[in-house]
C-alpha cells in the first residue's frame, strides 16, 4: 500500500512519536479506515508491536509498519481469544522488553473499549503510556447513516449506554433513558434487543418511537434497518444482523430517510417487511 503523504509531513502533533517502552492505547476508529487520526497512523507507522482487537477494520492494519510485529489478541464476544488478564500481562511484558507498544482498539479507547482497565495495570506497572482517541461508532454510525445524535428540534442531549454488563445482566437504569429529547445509543446490545425495547417501553417509551440498527458502520459493509421500537426486534431477525451493531434510539433516527449520503446497503422498515415475507 502506498503510505499517503501526510508521513513526509512536518511533525505537527504534539511529540515525537515511537518512545521505547511506551504503550500507546490507540483508537482506530469504526471501521473505515480513513476516519483513523494523524496521530494514530503515524504511531501505526512507528511502532514495534501492534497489539490489536477483532474490531479493528482491516484497511486500519495497513499502516502497520511492515515488519513489525503484529498480535491479534480477539476480544469477541464470548469468544476471548486472549483473557483480558493476559493481555493486561502482555502489554508490560512487552514495553519491559523496551519495545513500542500501539495497544489498538476498535472506535475510541476510553468508551467501552476496556482503555481505562488496561491504562491502569500500566499505571500501576510504572509503564509510560499515552492515549489516542479514536472515532467512536456512535459517532462514525451517526454521521455515515445521516441520523445526528443531536438535533435543535429532536434531541438536546445523547446517552452512550451498553447493553452488555460484566455480570450478563441487563439492569440499565430505564428511567434515565427514556427521558424526552433525548438520543439513546446502545453498545453491545444486539443480543438483549427484545428485552432492551420492552424495558423502554415498559417505562415510558413511546412504542412508536423511531429506532435503528446498525450493522458494521461506516464500513462498506453497513447496513442500516430503521423501525420503530416495538418493530425493530423482528426486522433485526428477518435482516439476520450480526455483531458489531449499534442501537439508535429517538426521533432523530426518522431523519435517516432524508439525510442518508453513505450507501454501505441501507435498508428501511418497509424493504426490511418485505424481505421478511419472503424469508417467510
Ligand atoms: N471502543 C468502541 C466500542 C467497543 S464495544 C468504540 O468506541 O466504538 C463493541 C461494540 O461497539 C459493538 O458490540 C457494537 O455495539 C459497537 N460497534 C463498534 N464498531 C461498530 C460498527 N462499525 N458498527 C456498529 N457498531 C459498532
Amino acid at each position: 500500500m502506498n503510505k499517503p503523504p501526510l508521513f513526509s509531513q512536518p511533525n505537527h502533533a504534539t511529540q515525537n512519536t515511537r518512545c521505547n517502552g511506551t504503550v500507546y492505547l490507540v483508537g482506530a476508529g469504526p471501521g473505515d479506515p480513513d476516519l483513523l487520526t494523524l496521530r494514530a497512523a503515524k504511531l501505526l507507522g512507528q511502532a514495534d508491536t501492534v497489539v490489536y482487537d477483532h474490531l479493528v477494520g482491516t484497511g486500519v492494519l495497513d499502516f502497520i509498519r511492515p515488519d513489525a510485529e503484529q498480535i491479534y489478541v480477539g476480544k469477541e464476544k464470548d469468544r476471548h481469544t486472549l483473557p483480558q488478564d493476559e493481555i493486561n500481562s502482555l502489554l508490560v511484558t512487552l514495553s519491559r522488553q523496551g519495545k513500542s507498544v500501539v495497544r489498538l482498539k476498535g472506535g475510541d479507547p476510553f468508551i467501552f473499549g476496556r482503555g481505562g482497565e488496561e491504562a491502569e495495570v500500566l499505571v500501576k506497572n510504572n509503564i509510560p503510556f499515552e492515549v489516542v482517541p479514536g472515532i467512536t461508532a456512535a459517532n462514525g454510525v451517526s454521521c455515515y447513516t445521516g441520523i445526528p445524535l443531536t438535533h435543535r428540534d429532536y434531541a438536546q442531549s445523547v446517552i452512550f449506554t451498553t447493553g452488555h454488563l460484566k455480570d450478563g445482566s441487563l439492569n440499565l437504569d430505564w428511567k434515565n433513558l427514556v427521558s424526552p429529547r433525548q438520543t439513546v445509543v446502545i453498545y453491545m446490545g444486539l443480543g438483549g434487543l427484545p428485552e432492551i425495547a420492552h424495558q423502554l417501553i415498559v417505562h415510558g417509551q413511546a412504542a412508536d418511537m423511531p429506532a435503528a440498527v446498525i450493522e458494521q458502520g461506516t464500513s462498506n459493509k453497513q447496513r442500516v434497518v430503521t423501525g420503530t421500537l416495538e418493530t425493530l426486534s423482528d426486522l433485526v431477525v428477518a435482516m439476520d444482523l450480526k455483531s458489531p451493531c449499534l442501537i439508535v434510539v429517538g426521533e432523530v433516527v426518522a431523519l435517516h430517510k432524508t439525510l442518508k449520503w453513505f450507501h454501505g446497503a441501507t435498508m428501511c422498515a418497509e424493504h426490511a417487511a418485505q424481505k421478511a415475507e419472503s424469508i417467510g
